[in-house]
């Protein structure tokens, strides 16, 4: 594969839109699993309930499983909790149980409920380093569709944000809420904290709406979208009942295209960018 800059320090990016189906843990699984190919270490980190992202990342998360619920609540390190993709080499995940469904209301009444992640982060890169393990280079934060407690622990904890936006009617509707927060957010939490990154997914070119919504996202954030477009493609929806990511599961498909070249950009740009 091509070469890619590896990151001045870690890069925390938080993949979040309040909206569901929007493509969110695609785009985390994907991207994880193009970096990763392209020689950098990346943590995965599930807090959604659902945990989609660890089951299309082949991960055992059944109720039993030391999850990313033990460290929020019970301050379990992410060192006991992550695990390797079976079919990405590179990629670690900290899975997410049902368990965490929970979380969000036991989170309220713990001291530093904002910030426990962000905490568990910097313990594991800290304990990373005095094994002599190789610096994360990338992470992914694949957030649930609302902005409780379990997304405010990722924006603090990021320094980015990454909004999937599907590129379909009503596309905007809803960001304006997502942005508010995130700027109460850095105003009161994360002063750090920047949208760096949009992505349009589920694009179908043979539409004018799609090239119409493209367009208007684009004016609205010319910094931040993408080129590389995420189109619509069934090979993206079918690989994770395969357990795998489209890059193995049809790396030649358009969708495998997409995320490589979606994550070179990313790659691209935080180089040019001094991150
Ligand atoms: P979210 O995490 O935001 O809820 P998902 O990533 O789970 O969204 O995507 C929602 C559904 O759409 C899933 O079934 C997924 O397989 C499918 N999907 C996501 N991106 C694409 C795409 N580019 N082409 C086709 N199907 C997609
Ligand atoms: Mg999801």
């Amino acid at each position: 594969g091509k070469r890619l800059p590896h990151p001045s320090s870690t890069r925390i990016i938080t993949v979040s839109n309040q909206k569901g189906g929007v493509g969110k843990t695609t785009t985390t699984v994907n991207l994880s699993a193009a970096l990763a190919r392209a020689g950098m270490n990346v943590l995965v980190v599930d807090i959604d309930p659902q945990g989609n992202a660890s089951t299309a990342l082949a991960i055992p998360h059944s109720s039993e499983v030391d999850s990313i619920y033990d460290v929020l609540i019970d301050e379990l390190p992410l060192a006991e909790v992550v695990q390797d993709c079976p079919d990405v080499e590179g990629l670690v995940v900290a899975p997410a149980t049902i368990d965490l469904a929970g979380a969000e209301i036991e989170l309220v009444s713990l001291v530093a409920r904002e910030q426990r992640l962000s905490r568990a982060l910097k313990e594991y890169f800290a304990h990373r380093e005095k094994q002599g393990m190789p610096r994360i280079d990338y992470v992914f934060i694949d957030c649930p569709p609302s902005l409780g407690l379990l997304t405010v622990n990722a924006f603090v904890a990021a320094g980015e944000v990454l909004i999937p936006i599907q590129t379909e009617y009503y596309a905007l509707e809803g960001l304006s809420q997502l942005l508010k927060n995130i700027t109460m957010i850095q105003k009161h939490l994360n002063s750090s904290l920047e949208v760096s990154t949009i992505l349009l997914t589920m694009y179908d070119g043979r539409t004018n709406l799609a090239s119409q919504v493209a367009d208007e996202v684009r004016e609205h954030f010319p910094d931040q979208v993408l080129s590389a477009v995420i189109p619509r493609n069934i090979r993206i929806s079918e690989a994770p009942s395969f357990q795998q990511t489209v890059l193995t599961y049809d790396p030649q498909s358009a969708g495998a295209l997409s995320y490589r070249e979606a994550a070179a950009e990313i790659a691209e740009k935080g180089a040019a960018a001094g991150r």
